[in-house]
């Protein structure tokens, strides 16, 4: 089970995970996940604890990017999960249609109106990030990495990359594939990861979004400061590197 006060997970000496349910006893729960429908109960359980005034001894609030310092991908993908869960339970009670109230489905992790039965999902919006090659050096943006580019519906997703990095900095790429995904509860991303090469154009930097842009070679790259591992920015960056070692 996971505490979740706002967007921060609780932490007891370093675990972010709690065992016994009378821990819970402690806070001030605004909903949980055990009181949902049984299928639910196949997803990581959590808690809605409102503000913490006094932190109960060798515990602490932290936020999802510290968790992975302490606990790693494992523990970050399980709680970026739950979190998302946890606050689509925690901010949305209505229908957007008629202001109805909304309830778990038994059947999946949707929810619905009780009203006029609309049916409804947690958030998630998609945004690429891509890392575009040159002979050897590699596209970074303010010397360190590159926005999320959100995803515009309607889109491919290779049509986004291609539209994002023309208007991010004026260049065209060619041979766009499919690199990975992360989940980035920051609130509710999904990070599709791509890679690219350089085809044309000169970079010209928007001015707005990206202030400073170029290729880089791996030396110059190993000099930076590179994006913190926990990021699918780094992992492109660290794919690279390792292919030009
Ligand atoms: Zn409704």
């Amino acid at each position: 089970m996971l505490i979740f006060c706002g967007n921060k997970i609780l932490l007891r000496d370093k675990n972010y995970s709690f065992d016994d349910d009378g821990y819970i006893s402690n806070f001030e729960v605004i909903n949980r996940s055990s009181d949902l429908p049984e299928a639910w109960q196949n997803l990581t359980s959590w808690v809605n604890v409102r503000d913490i005034k006094t932190l109960p001894e060798g515990t602490e609030l932290t936020g999802l990017r510290e968790l992975w310092h302490i606990a790693g991908d494992k523990a970050f993908s399980e709680a970026s999960g739950a979190l998302q869960f946890a606050s689509w339970f925690r901010n949305v009670h209505y229908c957007s249609h008629c202001g109805g109230k909304i309830k778990p489905r038994k059947n999946d992790f949707g929810r619905e109106c009780e009203s006029c039965g609309a049916v409804f999902y947690a958030p998630i919006s998609p945004a690429v990030i891509t890392a575009v090659e040159n002979n050897g050096k590699l596209l970074l943006a303010h010397n360190t990495a590159w926005p999320d580019d959100r995803y515009r519906p309607g889109e491919r997703l290779e049509e986004a990359v291609e539209r994002e990095i023309n208007e991010e900095v004026n260049i065209s790429v060619k041979n766009i594939k499919y690199f990975g995904s992360q989940t980035w509860p920051f609130p509710n991303s999904l990070m599709l990861g791509f890679t690219a090469e350089y085809e044309s154009g000169c970079i010209a930097p928007d001015g707005g979004e990206i202030s400073k842009a170029g290729f880089f070679t791996p030396d110059e790259i190993n000099n930076m400061n590179i994006p913190d591992k926990a990021s699918i920015a780094r992992k492109l960056i660290d794919s690279f590197l390792a292919k030009h070692n």
